[in-house]
């Protein structure tokens, strides 16, 4: 048998301006593109003496200057049902694929339980890592297991779905394995049985009166985003910037008092706000600073009017943040990567 063993693929002072939604003109040392698993020891083994991040599609970055190290970049491709029964399926894809792809391959094939995750940017391999979540569903509620490697002794893992230590926006990715390990598959379990997840009152209110399918409910969720967020290819951004903040009972009761029309939700150890709309009451919203603003439609998005520098965002930020804890005394946090 003949093997076809073609070089992987490594360039030098590669620009990123391509590799993050943002649009930042920034670039990197090294950068490795990881086309097929069978390289990922090698890209591992590429890695021991520079710093080094893996990237997806980089929709959840923001690069604040260049990258002085190598990125990692999984290209690998493949979506393949790997166990079936009556009630429901085991899907695998691959790290590389588009997020967008995999839910598109669910929904054609009446598999349920990521519709409402449709049009997040990204790649499958990136999901898992901050537990991506819209519209009342969080891909943690069907991730069956996380494969990968570990990058200090390139050892391979598999990791179920509770040593994943899934949370709001967290998982083990974000803290004990951040930039740690190499994530080359997600493991799905789907359903097969008809039902849909209806929690989130702008989706149920649009859906009330209609037969429901799952490409009903995906392209709802797509008209919901389209008509909220800017499309990355015509507006830089990383989606929210910010995390909904949680704040205790007590601290809620006291904002209630002078701020009594705040939404909030139950959550883990407290009470969520909403970033946005804190960003919002401090006047924020659409607030534009040379090339960088809020989404005139979203506060809690910060978008590039094109030519921002990462400084430049850094500054935006970080005004909103201190803004919204002198008027609130809640610290909201960036939900994207600050490198
Ligand atoms: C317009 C817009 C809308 C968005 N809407 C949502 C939303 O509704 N809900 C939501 O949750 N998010 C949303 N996001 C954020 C973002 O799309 C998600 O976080 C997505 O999962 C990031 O995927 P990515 O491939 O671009 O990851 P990247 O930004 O490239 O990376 C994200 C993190 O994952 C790590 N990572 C990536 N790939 C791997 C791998 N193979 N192995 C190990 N670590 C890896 C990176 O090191 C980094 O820490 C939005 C972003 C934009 C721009």
């Amino acid at each position: 048998m003949h093997f076809h063993i073609t070089p992987m693929k490594i360039y030098s002072d590669f620009s990123l301006k391509n590799h993050n939604t943002f649009g930042l003109d920034v670039k990197c040392s090294r950068f490795i593109a990881i086309e097929d698993e069978t390289e990922v020891p090698e890209a591992i083994h590429q890695l021991s003496d520079q710093p080094f991040y893996v990237l997806g599609g980089g929709s959840n970055v923001l690069f604040t200057k260049d990258f002085e190290g190598t990125i990692v970049h999984m290209q690998t491709s493949g979506i393949a049902v790997v166990e079936e029964n009556d009630l429901s399926v085991k899907v695998v894809a691959a790290a590389g694929e588009s997020w967008e792809n995999f839910v598109n391959y669910c929904v054609t094939h009446g598999f349920y339980g990521v519709e409402n995750l449709i049009g997040i940017p990204g790649l499958v391999g990136s999901c898992p890592v901050q537990n991506i979540g819209a519209y009342g569903a969080e891909v943690k509620d069907v991730i069956d297991s996380v494969e990968g490697f570990y990058i200090a002794d390139g050892q391979p893992f598999v990791m179920s779905n509770a040593d994943c230590h899934f949370g709001y926006r967290n998982s083990i990715f974000k803290n004990e394995l951040k930039n740690r390990c190499l994530i080359t598959n997600v493991v799905f379990r789907l359903s097969k049985e008809e039902k849909y997840n209806l929690s989130y009152r702008a989706l149920s209110e649009k859906l009330q009166d209609e037969p429901l399918s799952l490409k009903k409910v995906a392209d709802t969720v797509s008209a919901i985003r389209k008509s909220k967020l800017p499309d990355v290819h015509e507006l830089g951004s990383a989606g929210s910037f910010f995390k909904n903040p949680v704040v205790s009972q007590t601290t809620l009761d006291t904002l209630l008092q002078r701020f009594p029309d705040l939404v909030h939700y139950p959550a883990n150890g407290g009470v969520k706000l909403a970033a946005g709309q804190l960003i919002d009451l401090c006047q924020w919203k659409g607030h534009r600073i040379g090339q960088v603003g809020t989404y005139p439609l979203q506060a809690l998005v910060i978008v590039n009017y094109g030519g921002a520098t990462g400084k430049d965002v850094v500054d935006f930020y970080s005004r909103i943040q201190a803004d919204v804890y002198q008027k609130f005394g809640v610290k909201i946090e960036p939900e994207v990567n600050i490198l």
